[in-house]
């Protein structure tokens, strides 16, 4: 008998209904690959929750274990990249989706796929980050390229008590810019200082049919909610100002006018992380090493156990989970 280890698997009947349940699976199920890796820690980010939920079509071959992202130990590899021992972790690339993924003991990947855990950063560490958080450094870092320096004004970061919104409060607070957090958890205002950010501002003043053109209020923003909220932040963004669009919380919409970026010049800068070029992810995740405060980290992560995995997706879409959930396997 071959040896087996524990795994969540979604499949589909033949009325496309999904179902998830938790299995053994051994590495003869595991897709192709020449990197075999012992997953250490795992995250279940807002994605995870529609695979696992099945409330949008994020799986796209049955049966599939989910999780867009891990980090753990190569146990093999005929990539020359990787060798046995290397610490490594992985956001993406359609793992998780068409490709077995993270919640599983192990996951056999490509080589190419993977970036080196970087120094003084523990597993649990790089999953308390997760793909949320990077792409919460993605969406600093185009900001940044379009120019929008603290000195420039206020950015406004939506869906603020979550995963990407948390730690892109943490991360701007660091860099010294001033944060205005929208959240419709005004519960949660003192978590939100306590990681940087300025001024709180109830997610309603944002979430109504938008006018062309609002107040001015930010040089930039980072969004997580899209939809109204997104049209909203475009329509009182400053002059030449910029926006980092990376989520769908409110839906997939776009319902604005052009007269932000015709009238005011402002860009709309789009962020994905799936996908994202190799060298833009190392850069990121060096970022994310160096300027991460370590104690804001702790402040915004919980630890659950494999056993809790289905429980949290279903959480995340409901929207009360705060900042991110790390699973240590
Ligand atoms: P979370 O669920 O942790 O955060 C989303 C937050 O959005 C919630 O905490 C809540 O914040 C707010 N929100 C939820 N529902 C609504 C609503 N109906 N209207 C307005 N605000 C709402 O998810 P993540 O941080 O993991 O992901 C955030 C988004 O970014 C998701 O859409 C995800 O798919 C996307 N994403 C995209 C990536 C990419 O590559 N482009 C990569 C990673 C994530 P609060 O309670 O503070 O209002």
């Amino acid at each position: 008998m071959p040896e087996t280890f524990k795994a969540i698997l979604v499949s589909r009947d033949e009325d496309k209904k999904q179902s998830v349940a938790v299995t053994e699976i051994s590495e003869a199920d595991l897709m192709e690959g020449d990197v075999t890796v012992a997953v250490e820690a795992t995250t279940v980010n807002y994605k995870d929750g529609l695979a696992i939920t099945g409330k949008a079509p994020v799986i796209r071959r049955f049966p599939l274990v989910p999780g867009i992202d891990f980090a753990g130990t190569v146990l093999e590899s005929s990539n020359p990249e990787w060798k046995k021992g290397d610490k490594v972790i992985l956001n993406g690339w359609g793992v998780g989706e068409t490709h077995h993924g993270a919640y599983a003991e192990r996951a056999r990947v490509k080589g190419e796929w993977l970036v080196p855990l970087p120094e003084g950063m523990s597993p649990r560490d790089a999953m308390a980050v997760g793909t949320a958080g990077y792409t919460a450094m993605l969406c600093v870092m185009a900001l940044e390229r379009h120019g929008i320096t603290p000195d420039r004004g206020p950015v406004v970061v939506t869906g603020a008590a979550g995963g990407v919104g948390s730690v892109a409060i943490s991360i701007l607070s660091r860099l010294g810019y001033h944060i205005i957090a929208s959240t419709g958890r005004t519960e949660e205002e003192s978590y939100l200082r306590d990681l940087g950010a300025t001024e709180i501002i109830s997610r309603d003043e944002l979430s109504g049919p938008a006018k062309p053109l609002g107040k001015e209020r930010w040089a930039g923003g980072v969004d997580a909610v899209g939809s109204h909220t997104l049209a909203n932040v475009l329509s009182m963004t400053n002059y030449g100002g910029a926006v980092a669009a990376c989520g769908l919380a409110q839906g997939m919409d776009l319902p604005a006018s052009v007269a932000p970026f015709i009238l005011r010049g402002v860009s709309l800068l789009g962020i994905d992380s799936v996908m994202a070029p190799r060298e833009l992810r190392l850069e990121a995740w060096r970022r994310i090493a160096t300027e991460l405060d370590h104690a804001k980290l702790a402040a915004l992560s919980t630890t659950i156990g494999f056993a809790g995995i289905i429980d949290a997706a279903h959480r995340i879409m409901d929207g009360t989970i705060r900042g991110r959930v790390v699973v240590e396997m």
